[in-house]
């Protein structure tokens, strides 16, 4: 029994580890040991923990104004000099932005955002949106709905009908493959599908296709060649925004500045959080281009004000740690370092690919899953399995994370060192061998 309701836990197991502080890439309990933390938190550290710089910007803003807010226009400099500094850095054509504090919020202005912009422009029934199955889009009630895991709906009555979803295939070869399938007939398949969806429910009625460009929660996974390619004509054919979830896959995570880049994807719409901020402080990016936020002018003046906004939209303090954030993003290279990194931990990742219980290494830059596989069966193990494995890692100082039913996760903050991916890596090794014997 617990007084927190934990969130996505096991409320019957309860708590399971106490952390008590953090320094560099690794964190320690309250016991006194060391984890090297694989998966940045919730794929969010990006800077690590503790960082000198980031403190500092907290503490200044906190001295010179610890709360102001953006309603009636009232605005702030830091806020605004953030605004800029995304601008400068999204692929987004004239991209304009609203803050919020969580990649959940943003998914969730998102959808009012669109609604609003389609009522502007004189075609409200253009308002449905497509989600993929096997994706995470958050846990509000409207991002829960755009969210394709079913742990996310069951007992909470989700997804709500109203909200217009369209579920489509995960591009997942390894999982979703017909028998005998090659890659490019399976994207054939599933994006003939998403065609065949489209024109079902009447392109004039579909407002967005919104997608992580390489999944993290559901598994992380990576769409085969061409399946981006090919979604993107669909969606230009038939006058439909993509929309890309960059919450985990921006700022760095894929070795590139955003999964839009590695992926090959030309946005309308970017939803950021997490790494906006190395998760020092909650907040989050609803970015949209300008054509949009053009639109949204003129009704919001004849109602006298765009009615959405949180208490914390544009919290100063917050903002000031994101500036930062993004500051030492350019300055130290990140991206590139974690590109360089992210090559050594793919190839160092290699080596487990012919262990028998995995199926599948994949992964881009400084994300990564490896996913069992019952060789023998050539079936997915069950879900106690990857369990198990997250539970060896941890007991041989060592976070990370099952994902997806089948997979475990690899997210480290982007300063990880090539010596503690060696170290990560050892680790690893040893807790896939104690899995190994406990599941054979
Ligand atoms: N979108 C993606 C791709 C995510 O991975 C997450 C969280 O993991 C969210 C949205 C929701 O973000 P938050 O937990 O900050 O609400």
């Amino acid at each position: 029994m617990s007084t927190i309701i934990y969130p996505t836990s096991n409320l019957k197991t309860g708590e399971t580890l106490s952390i008590a502080r953090g320094e560099g890439v690794y964190v320690y309990d309250d016991q006194g040991n060391k984890y090297l933390e694989g998966m940045a938190g919730l794929w969010c550290t990006s800077l690590g923990y503790n960082h000198p710089e980031l403190i500092e910007a907290a503490t200044q803003q906190l001295h010179n104004l610890s709360y102001s807010h953006m309603f009636g226009g009232k605005t702030h400099q830091v806020g605004k000099d953030l605004a800029e500094k995304i601008r400068s850095m999204v692929p987004v054509d004239d991209a304009h932005i609203f803050f919020g504090n969580s990649g959940s919020d943003a998914n969730d202005t998102q959808i009012k955002l669109l609604r609003y912009y389609f009522n502007a422009i004189g075609k409200p029934e253009k308002r449905k949106i497509i989600a993929r199955k096997r994706s995470y889009h958050g846990i509000t009630v409207a991002s829960a709905c755009l969210t394709g895991l079913e742990v996310n709906h069951t007992n909470f009555d989700l997804p709500v009908e109203a909200l217009g979803i369209i579920r489509t295939d995960a591009p997942y070869y390894l999982r979703e493959k017909l028998a005998g399938e090659s890659e490019a007939q399976f994207v054939d398949r599933i994006v003939g599908n998403l065609e065949k969806q489209i024109i079902a429910e009447g392109p004039e009625t579909i407002a967005a296709f919104i997608a992580e460009p390489i999944t993290g929660a559901s598994g992380v996974i990576i769409p085969p060649a061409g399946y981006y390619e090919k979604v993107q004509a669909l969606l230009t054919k038939y006058d439909i925004f993509f929309w890309a979830d960059e919450v985990i896959t921006g700022f760095g995570r894929t070795g590139n500045d955003f999964g839009c880049t590695t992926m090959g994807i030309k946005p309308d719409m970017m939803s950021l959080a997490k790494q906006l901020s190395s998760a020092y402080l909650p907040i989050s990016a609803a970015v949209v281009k300008g054509g949009i936020y053009q639109a949204m002018i003129e009704p919001s003046n004849q109602l006298g004000v765009f009615g959405h906004g949180y208490t914390y939209s544009g919290h100063p303090v917050a903002c000031a740690v994101s500036l930062k954030t993004l500051e030492i993003y350019q300055r130290d290279e990140i991206f590139a370092r974690a590109a360089s990194n992210g090559e050594y931990l793919q190839a160092g990742l290699q080596q487990f690919a012919d262990h028998p219980l995995v199926g599948e290494v994949r992964g881009r830059g400084l994300i990564a899953a490896v996913d069992l596989h019952n060789r023998a069966s050539d079936e997915a193990f069950p879900a106690t399995v990857p369990y198990r494995l997250q539970q060896a890692c941890q007991d041989h100082g060592l976070i990370l994370r099952a994902v997806g039913g089948t997979a475990i996760a690899f997210c480290p903050p982007l300063i990880i060192s090539r010596e503690q991916i060696d170290e990560l890596l050892g680790k690893f090794a040893r807790a896939l061998d104690d899995t190994l014997q406990w599941a054979t």
